[in-house]
């Protein structure tokens, strides 16, 4: 394609790289979120380095960022702040004890201060290790078995809940009565018996679960608003049924938070929505780009780690570079009138992406917050994966997404990701990429 031919022109020394890699890293790349199956077809730029909004790769080209490493550069790249703290901390102390200290007591109140439903926190690796704790803790808590969550979340990649993320409908069977289907190979099918899958942003189905089985369940685990379908946000009243309707049958509520986390707000989500769960699994963003996780949550819910009933472990858990950057990264969001400013700046690209679509008579609308939307490519509101798989136009996505990388911006390839704006993107930032985004479209449609 013309545009194959353009980026193998642009990215030679990308593409020796990329054969380099695929020698010794499967795919080429340390994700498979990086690789050519999801989206960077022909193959990834590979990055030289990353400063503030931009990133350069190794043949020279910039691109203002809103891949912002799928979710954690909240602060940009090499944000002085927390860079320097990080490694003053290492200097001043080291790297890792397997004993308690100070630093870790600062990083955890300063969490528990800015996220409501957390009065105590743990702080791990990643939000797939925090998201494992969270669920099996409600199951100990509960003495329960049964997980409900809902099909095209992804709350990463544990045998336990890496079910229906992106799902064949054809597989799962009715939308109001969904067959969990596992999300990748190797998964053990018997832990089908655990889950219940529902399609999100219904009510109906939800409550007549519960009403059916709730004294059996667990948890219920969601993403607070969708990142992972593109985006969704919640409808109105729904959280707030979940919450309402697991204290009812004494099941926990789990927010998913590692993307919506100091996102939507400092406090992430549940602060913006007022709806508090009874645990909050935290990660990208958590430390302003430092490898880090946390599962909080009330006193209740906190209690079997507390009393030493269940042991939540983790060689590297809580380290120095993770306590420093939690503290670091904490510190510069509490600035006043900071989520106000980056709001409104990611709303203006946002509308502005609302007015070129509109003018170019496409069919698309921006979902989400000013700090982190989609542009979807479709004829009607989505609400839940169903839709998103009916309805989003995944081939436009894909030459929008191709023609606004040619023109030096760069965003995640697939439809059912998102872009991030971090809290230093500036306006002549959004300025280039609307002008950026008047050509691809026109070239895309
Ligand atoms: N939960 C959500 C909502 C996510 O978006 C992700 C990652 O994208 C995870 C959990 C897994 O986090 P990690 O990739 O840090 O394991």
């Amino acid at each position: 394609t013309a545009f194959e031919i353009e980026y193998e022109r642009r990215a030679a020394l990308s593409r020796k790289l990329f054969t380099r890699a695929s020698q010794v890293i499967p795919g080429g790349a340390g994700s498979s979120a990086r690789t050519v199956g999801f989206g960077w077809h022909p193959y990834p730029p590979f990055i030289a380095e990353g400063r503030g909004s931009r990133l350069r790769d190794v043949d020279g080209n910039e691109y203002i960022d809103y891949l912002l490493g799928l979710g954690p550069m909240i602060l940009g790249h090499r944000h002085p702040v927390v860079t320097r703290a990080v490694a003053d901390a290492i200097d001043e102390y080291g790297t890792c004890f397997g004993l308690p200290y100070e630093l870790e007591i600062e990083a955890a109140e300063k969490v528990v201060d800015a996220v409501p439903g957390i009065d105590q926190v743990r702080f791990t690796n990643s939000g797939s290790e925090a998201v494992g704790t969270a669920v099996r803790l409600a199951r100990a808590t509960t003495g329960r078995r049964l997980v409900i969550r809902f099909e095209g979340h992804y709350h990463g990649w544990q045998d336990v809940v890496y079910w229906s993320n992106h799902v064949d409908p054809e597989l799962a069977g009715p939308a109001d009565q969904p067959r969990p289907v596992p999300s990748g190979p190797g998964v053990p099918l018997e832990l089908s018996d655990t889950l219940i899958v529902l399609s999100w942003n219904d009510p109906e189905s939800f409550v007549r679960v519960m009403r059916e089985r709730g004294d059996e369940v667990a948890a219920v685990i969601t993403e607070a608003a969708v990142f992972n379908t593109g985006c969704i946000l919640p409808e109105p009243g729904y959280l707030q049924l979940l919450r309402d309707v697991t204290r009812e049958y004494g099941a926990l509520l789990i927010f998913d938070e590692v993307i919506t986390g100091f996102r939507f707000a400092r406090g992430g989500a549940q602060e913006y929505f007022g709806v508090t769960p009874d645990l909050t699994t935290l990660a990208k963003g958590l430390g302003g780009g430092f490898p880090v996780a946390a599962i909080g949550g009330t006193l209740d819910a906190m209690r079997l780690i507390a009393e030493g009933r269940y042991s939540h472990s983790g060689t590297y858990n809580a380290n120095v570079i993770q306590c420093a950057a939690v503290s670091a990264t904490m510190d510069v969001l509490a600035e006043p009138g900071l989520y106000e400013r980056q709001r409104a700046l990611g709303d203006r690209l946002a509308d502005g992406l609302r007015a070129l679509t509109a003018e170019r008579g496409i069919d698309a609308y921006v979902e989400g917050l000013g700090t982190v939307f989609q542009l979807w490519f479709a004829n009607r509101p989505i609400k839940n994966w169903r839709d998103a798989s009916a309805y989003a136009d995944e081939a436009m996505f894909t030459r929008w997404f191709q023609e606004m990388l040619l023109r030096g911006v760069l965003f995640h390839p697939l439809q059912f990701e998102n872009l991030f704006v971090s809290l230093v993107h500036t306006d002549s930032d959004i300025d280039e990429t609307l002008t950026a985004a008047a050509d691809a479209l026109t070239a895309a449609v």
